[in-house]
């Protein structure tokens, strides 16, 4: 059989104007490229000519330029993605007069504070990604202000899930900065985990290679388990901990250490951090 020739309709997708063209963006921009974004409805501003350079090159049929309000002319979407200490100059000289939506994604910025800048009640969703979305393995918090729109939820969702596996709403904006000190933050937790238990590997004669090889297949492989798993996290633990055993002699050492209040406070100060920043 003969298969029909498909063609794809794509007036229906937004157009997304990022102001910054850093590494976020370009995370973002690939997640849509390989998801089927037409790149006719990309776009992208950036100061920096070798930056700018760079990202042409890359996506090569994406309008881009200098000029902030050249790019979010006609733009369905505005993503700030630049960084927290530029952000109200950039947001202040922006002239916004369409309802298009405005995605920060600047840690630690309130939406109160956009708003204000922007002198526009323009719909508002703020967003804490983090760093592993840019191998499309990110989890991302948003908050979204009252005049933001279903379909403009629903559209904040599409974008985010390009480079993310977890993308979840928080209806109250300190949550934000809980989010923060959890996916935010967090990986670099994890890497402290892992670079201590690598050590301690190395420490005990392992090859640095191997240490650092199974260390990481055991964060991957109790990531997966978890993930996969109907029993709650604390059931998983009790199922590998057999009494007297290796693993419950681990647990001990670190329970004996306060592990949990040491995880607590390093979340909850995270957490503090970012609301003392905004
Ligand atoms: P980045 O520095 O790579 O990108 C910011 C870009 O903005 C740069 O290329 C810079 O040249 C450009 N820029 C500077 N001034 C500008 C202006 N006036 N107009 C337009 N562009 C301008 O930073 P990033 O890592 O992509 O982070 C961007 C935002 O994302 C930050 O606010 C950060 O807080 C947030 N964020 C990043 C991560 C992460 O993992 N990288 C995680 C969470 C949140």
């Amino acid at each position: 059989p003969t298969s029909q020739p498909t063609t794809t309709d794509n007036s229906n997708k937004p157009i997304i104007a990022f102001i910054g063209a850093g590494n976020m963006a370009e995370a973002v921009i690939g997640g849509l490229y390989a998801s089927g974004h037409p790149p006719s409805h990309l776009r992208f501003s950036e100061p920096f000519d070798e930056r700018r350079r760079y990202m042409e090159s890359k996506f090569s049929e994406c309008m881009s330029g200098t000029d902030n309000n050249e790019i979010i002319k006609d733009a369905d979407v505005i993503i700030l993605a630049v960084k927290p200490q530029v952000i109200r100059d950039v947001v202040s000289a922006l002239n916004c007069e369409s309802n298009a939506l405005i995605i920060s994604i600047a840690a630690g910025i309130r939406t109160e504070d956009i708003l204000r800048w922007l002198k526009t009640s323009q719909p508002l969703v703020r967003c804490m990604p983090n760093t592993p979305a840019l191998i499309g393995e990110g989890a991302v918090g948003l908050y979204a202000t009252e005049s933001v729109s279903e379909t403009q939820r629903d559209t904040t969702v599409g974008i985010m899930s390009a480079v993310a596996k977890e993308v979840m709403w928080v209806e109250k904006e300190p949550l934000i900065d809980t989010i923060t000190g959890i996916s935010g933050s967090g990986p670099a937790y994890y890497f402290l985990f892992m670079e201590t238990m690598t050590q301690a590997g190395i420490d005990a004669g392992l090859p640095e290679e191997q240490s650092r090889a199974l260390t990481i297949q055991t964060c991957l492989g109790a990531a997966k388990m978890a993930q996969s798993s109907e029993h709650d996290l604390s059931t998983l633990r009790k199922n590998v901990t057999s009494p007297n055993g290796t693993t419950e002699a681990a647990i001990k050492s670190m329970e004996a250490d306060n592990i949990r209040q040491i995880i607590k406070d390093a979340v909850f100060s995270a957490e503090r951090r970012g609301k003392e920043i905004a």
